[in-house]
């Protein structure tokens, strides 16, 4: 490993590969409940050609390199449990350039979400994608995520116009064009967009954003019980309705944000919805989606016109697996999540709230309802073996429910090592091409190894 730290500093400079203690263990983990591992040695680079020549480097020495955004994924994707390189991309982080009259923006991968909205916000833009954690674009892009407005603007790959890749030979490449629309070829960005790693490196991403809404509304409305909130968002989305957010949360959340947020919102399952538009079309679809709402025995409908009462629903749903951290001291979360049909949804979550109870699990369901995807949240003992035990089988049970309906093991979170047992299942033949394009575009499977797949 010394003549390899030997070949990084020369590529790079020594300030910016490490192997401190601390720096190591930072990197040995994400927000999974998995067990760690440390690299051998973190880089930080500056540039595409730096990470071209780190991973010329890792390919000379056969040294496997797992890139590293925020850490925040939820399946032990940045965990290396190979040893090599860990490539945290934070110093990539400088380049923001908007676009505003194509509606499109080129970032950096390290910079993230919130710090691209600051710098769309005097532009009137916005930039949609929105996972509960401040990720890095690039993370974003390599693990697909989406988040609470997925239902009207899509998920990242949605958002992806063009990337530009360091491939594992050091090759860099452009992927798709600034076109609205191609048909030319083969459509490789997609091909990248969740592919957490384990292609090649994501250098530069040109996004698509949007202008942010003239009228943005929120409303709360809760139901007896949990499949008819299901039933409530396919009404409103068979009606026409346009929903920007419409997220479940059931009545174990509703408790913990209460309780967190000082709030006393009705402890029943809810839903927390939003609406975007200009004054007319959000006052049409709020009286029509209210009427419905009733008729779906919604209860307690209250609407959020200002921005701090939105502000701060919205803050409380995306704090909430936070809040649940805080409130349950010396237990990890594990968070887990399906996405199925939406017809199946609310069989799906009625399976999994049967499944939880009767292994006397404790965790809350929620969920972005509007495309289907719904998450378990479970707060556990990680000393406790037999705790852990049962939440495996937990999550054994709800995939393989979801997978028997024509959903997927996983809506946003991705594969990293906690899903990887599914992919046969799931993919059947397809999984062996996924396999091929992956030995055909690194041979040496240095990138990311033991992700989506065992290394062969
Ligand atoms: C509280 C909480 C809530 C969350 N809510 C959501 C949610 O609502 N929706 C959702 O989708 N996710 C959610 N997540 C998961 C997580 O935030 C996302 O998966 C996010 O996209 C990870 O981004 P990151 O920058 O932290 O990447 P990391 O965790 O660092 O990396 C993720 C993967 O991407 C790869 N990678 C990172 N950067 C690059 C790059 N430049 N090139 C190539 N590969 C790269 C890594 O190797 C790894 O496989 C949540 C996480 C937490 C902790």
């Amino acid at each position: 490993m010394l003549e390899v730290i030997e070949a990084l500093i020369q590529a790079t400079s020594k300030d910016r590969v490490t192997t401190n203690e601390t720096i190591l263990a930072q990197h040995s983990k994400d927000e999974a409940y998995l067990e760690p591992r440390n690299p051998d040695v973190v880089v930080f680079p500056e540039s595409r050609e730096e990470v071209s020549s780190i991973i010329k480097i890792a390919n000379e020495f056969q040294v496997p390199v797992v890139p590293f955004g925020l850490g925040t994924s939820l399946e032990g994707h940045v965990i290396p449990y190979h040893g090599g390189i860990s490539l945290d991309f934070s110093s990539m982080n400088k380049q923001i350039e908007v676009k505003p009259d194509d509606f499109l923006v080129t970032v950096d991968p390290g910079v993230t979400r919130s710090q691209l909205n600051k710098k769309l916000k005097p532009y009137g833009l916005f930039f949609s994608v929105d996972p509960g954690a401040d990720a890095t674009l690039g993370g974003m892009a390599a693990t697909n995520a989406s988040g609470t407005t997925a239902v009207k603007y899509g998920v990242m790959k949605d958002q992806v116009r063009s990337l530009e890749v360091v491939l594992p030979n050091g090759k860099i490449i452009q992927t798709g064009t600034h076109a609205a629309k191609s048909s030319s070829g083969y459509h490789l960005s997609s091909l990248f967009v969740g592919s957490e790693g384990t292609l090649g490196c994501i250098t530069k991403l040109t996004l698509q954003v949007y202008g942010i809404p003239e009228t943005i509304v929120a409303a709360r409305v809760s139901f007896k019980h949990l499949n008819q909130a299901v039933e409530a968002v396919i009404y409103l989305l068979s009606a026409g309705i346009e929903l920007a957010r419409v997220e479940l949360v059931d009545e174990v959340s509703i408790k913990q944000v209460n309780e967190s947020n000082d709030k006393n919102y009705k402890e029943a399952p809810t839903l927390f919805i939003e609406f975007h538009g200009n004054e007319a079309s959000v006052q049409h679809d709020i009286s029509f989606a209210e009427e419905m709402l009733a008729d779906a025995d919604g209860m307690n409908i209250e609407f959020e016109k200002d921005v701090k009462g939105r502000n701060e629903l919205w803050e409380a749903r995306h704090n909430l697996a936070y809040s649940f951290v805080h409130g349950h001291p010396g237990k990890k979360m594990m968070v887990t999540d399906v996405c199925l049909p939406i017809s199946q949804l609310a069989l799906g979550i009625q399976h999994a709230r049967e499944q939880m109870d009767a292994l006397s699990l404790d965790g809350a369901l929620l969920g972005h309802v509007g495309d289907g995807n719904f998450h378990a949240l479970l707060m556990i003992d990680p000393e406790n073996v037999e705790e852990k035990r049962k939440a495996d089988l937990f999550n054994e049970a709800i995939v393989h429910h979801a997978l028997q309906r024509g959903g997927t093991c996983t809506g946003e979170h991705g594969v990293g090592v906690g899903k990887m047992k599914y992919q046969q299942l799931e993919h059947g033949d397809s999984f062996e091409v996924m396999q091929q394009i992956k030995l055909a575009l690194d041979p040496n499977q240095i990138m990311n190894p033991g992700k989506i797949f065992d290394r062969v």
